[in-house]
């Protein structure tokens, strides 16, 4: 047997539970992979407390990330040794996910991890640094941030999907500036390459729907009053790629700035992209991230410590990447 944790009903509301299963618990899928390492992400913060719907059955094993090694498969695809990576594809929601010392999954959500990472490293980039990715390529496939002019924004920096877009933006040449609510993250998103700061109390201010045209792109991981301000300085035909949530779901904002100043949002999502955008996004990190802002971004926990993690990443207490070690 091994321990995974698993999201079940306590007082009616699917919380994170320590449980002890065998292979036969998990879902009949057809590649078998031994997980190495997990990662929390906010949405995981958010269905191991139980603070958000996220398991959509029950019980289902939680964790929306895994890399691991393939030990057995049905297809001919996959091996036993390729080295894989699962982001998304309903994991923790309805489909069993990476805090698990095994995981059974389907052939179609694998991932081949390019060489140039290890399997920590992988988890180290997790949900949150594909999702950066991806963000930063709609940015640059909309065309507007040019490297060496103008600013381009990045909220919520000292978390995990902030840091890493941090880093590829800084990385690419762009001018980077980072929103954050902790003074004290500022000179570790400087190593990242941040060049300038502006607080989320700045940025959360409710003022008018067109402001002072400031950033030529921005990657929001915070949403709500924070989006609607970095729309209204975005600078004529930019771009905003919105991902997250964690300063609130809604977006108090006006018609204004699409169509005086053809701003457009970029929506990313990461659990449903189609496998030849997460290839690209896999391609692009491994040829722009810097190893070494990966390891100073990332801290490596116990999956035993999941229930104090869960509450800080809530918190906004983390910075940069928690990595889980699913066998301690
Ligand atoms: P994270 O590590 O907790 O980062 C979130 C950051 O947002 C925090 O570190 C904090 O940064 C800031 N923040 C926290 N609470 C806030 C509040 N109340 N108001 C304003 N800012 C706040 O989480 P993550 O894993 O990077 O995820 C970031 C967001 O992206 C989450 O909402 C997540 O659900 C979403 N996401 C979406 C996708 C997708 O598919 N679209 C994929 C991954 C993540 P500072 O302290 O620096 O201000």
């Amino acid at each position: 047997s091994f321990t995974a944790v698993v999201l079940d009903n306590v007082d009616g509301k699917p919380k994170g539970l320590f449980r002890e299963l065998t292979l036969a618990d998990l879902t009949d899928h057809e590649v078998l992979v031994e997980v190495a390492y997990s990662t929390l992400n906010y949405k995981d913060g958010l269905a191991f407390t139980g603070k958000g719907r996220i398991a959509r059955r029950t019980p289902v094993i939680a964790g929306a990330d895994l890399a691991g090694t393939v030990i057995s498969s049905r297809v001919p695809d996959w091996k036993p040794g390729d080295r894989v990576v699962v982001n998304g594809f309903g994991m923790t929601e309805t489909e069993g996910g990476g805090y698990t010392r095994y995981q059974r999954v389907k052939p179609e959500w694998l991932l081949r991890l390019p060489d140039g990472f290890s399997l920590e490293q992988a988890m180290a980039i997790g949900t949150a640094g594909y999702t950066a990715a991806l963000s930063v390529l709609a940015l640059e496939d909309w065309g507007k941030i040019e490297v060496g002019s103008g600013e381009v924004l990045v909220t919520g920096a000292g978390g995990g999907v902030g840091s890493i877009a941090v880093s590829l933006l800084a990385s690419r040449g762009y001018n980077v500036t980072a929103g954050t609510g902790r003074p004290e993250v500022q000179e570790y998103l400087r190593g990242l390459g941040a060049s300038a700061f502006v607080t989320r109390e700045e940025l959360a201010e409710k003022a008018n729907p067109l402001q002072k045209e400031r950033w030529t792109g921005a990657v929001d991981s915070v949403g709500s009053s924070v989006l609607a301000n970095v729309l209204a300085q975005t600078v004529y035909g930019g771009g905003v790629a919105a991902c997250g949530l964690a300063g609130g779901a809604d977006l108090p904002t006006t018609v204004m700035p699409f169509i005086l100043r053809g701003v457009t949002l970029l929506g990313i999502d990461s659990v449903m992209t189609p496998m030849p955008k997460r290839v690209r996004a896999w391609e692009f990190l491994d040829k722009v991230l810097n190893r070494d802002h990966l390891a100073a971004m990332t801290t490596v926990e116990p999956m035993s410590n999941l229930p104090a993690l869960a509450e800080a990443i809530l918190a906004g207490q983390t910075r940069g990447r928690v990595v889980i070690d699913v066998t301690k």
